[in-house]
């Protein structure tokens, strides 16, 4: 317990009116209102110990909150960009980012201390980022071919090196430190090439690529009831599941960002069709800007921002605005500290810390 800070008194009202990012007025909760345990130091805490005592015991007697280096400036309560790709091919528009252009994004990415995360690690509040680095989220929509494209040459599959996949696969082997990984979320005709979707499915599972649900037709759920909800999720999960059995489905990303009506939108979490049901942890808009922290009281997992990956008609809301603002330190970015177990704030922010998600990891608040 000793390393354990115990927050005693939930400020909800301040939770609901205002997060935790630099955009917002912010509210310190009083010192009295908040019973904190300091980090204690235990380098001198074995001195008296017997010579019995094994590494092994030593190691488990390191004090995860000493080992984390401050210097890095760690915040894990900062903002974290799951960033919205759709196409990738020739030409440039709202919805397609060129090849050209999505290597500059990641290399610009990589260049800038940025590694990626999956959303599903995301959605479970597990942070596995080098410290000092900040996690950014991928994903792509509408599964387009040009997302994973296949060539067969004497009954070998090539896969095309322009495509989404094919890019991903070449910074991977550029920078094995990237932590390469991203979302693919499918309709009922994923990738085109309706030959190779099993063998597609299966590669991206293998391969450490995560994906989500997209619904079945696309239409916006804004307008559909819980049965149509349902199967319009249920239907997408159900296929999925003939080609990757063994693969929890468990993210969803809301076409046209479209929201359900309020009496049917738990059905975007948890549902079932033809008598399988469905449980989504991540559930994607839109846009427009970066996500909170997993640990921030004011994520909403079945409402979470994205940024779109583009630079046309984003009004100052793309991917490389946002770059900027956390640059200028306009916005706070989630910088980790590079021990998964250990949650590390700002005691400032404190009282925006979701114990839920943060569950039996250490907290580490400094000041
Ligand atoms: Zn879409």
């Amino acid at each position: 317990m000793k390393n354990k800070i115990i927050l005693t008194l939930l400020l909800t009202a301040t939770i609901l009116s205002s997060c935790s990012n630099s955009n917002n007025e912010l509210v310190t909760p009083d010192a009295n209102d908040v019973q904190a345990e300091a980090p204690v130091d235990v380098s001198n805490e074995n001195t008296n110990n017997n010579q019995a005592n094994t590494e092994s015991q030593q190691n488990l007697d390191v004090d995860p909150i000493e080992s984390i280096d401050m210097s890095l400036e760690p915040n894990e309560i900062g903002e974290i960009m799951i960033v919205m790709y759709h196409g990738i091919g020739d030409k440039e528009s709202d919805w397609q980012r060129t090849p050209e252009n999505f290597r500059k994004d990641l290399e610009y990415m990589y260049q800038n201390g940025y590694r990626m995360i999956s959303l599903n690690d995301y959605a479970k509040g597990i942070i596995t980022t080098q410290a000092g680095y900040t996690p950014i989220i991928l994903t792509f929509d509408d599964g387009r071919q040009n997302n994973f494209d296949i060539t067969e040459k004497n009954g070998e599959y090539i896969i095309n090196p322009d495509c989404a996949i094919g890019i991903l696969e070449e910074f991977k082997e550029k920078y094995p430190d990237f932590d390469v990984t991203a979302s693919f979320f499918l309709n009922s005709s994923p990738f085109g090439q309706q030959e190779y979707i099993d063998y597609k499915l299966k590669w991206l599972v293998d391969n450490g690529y995560d994906i989500g649900n997209h619904t079945y037709t696309h239409d916006e759920i804004a307008n559909l009831n819980g049965e149509e909800i349902q199967s319009e999720i249920g239907s997408i999960n159900n296929i999925l599941h003939q080609y990757i059995p063994d693969y929890a489905v468990e993210t969803l990303a809301l076409p046209h960002g479209s929201n359900p009506k309020d009496e049917y939108a738990k059905y975007v979490l948890d549902g079932s069709y033809e008598e399988k049901s469905y449980k989504n942890i991540a559930v994607l808009d839109v846009g427009w800007r970066p996500a909170y922290s997993p640990f921030d009281t004011c994520t909403d997992f079945s409402s979470l921002y994205r940024v779109t990956g583009s630079e046309m008609n984003v009004q100052n809301c793309g991917i490389y605005d946002y770059f900027k603002q956390f640059e200028e330190n306009k916005r706070e970015k989630f910088v980790s500290d590079g021990n998964p177990n250990v949650v590390t704030i700002p005691k400032k922010y404190e009282e925006y810390i979701d114990m839920d998600i943060v569950g039996d990891r250490i907290l580490n608040i400094f000041e």
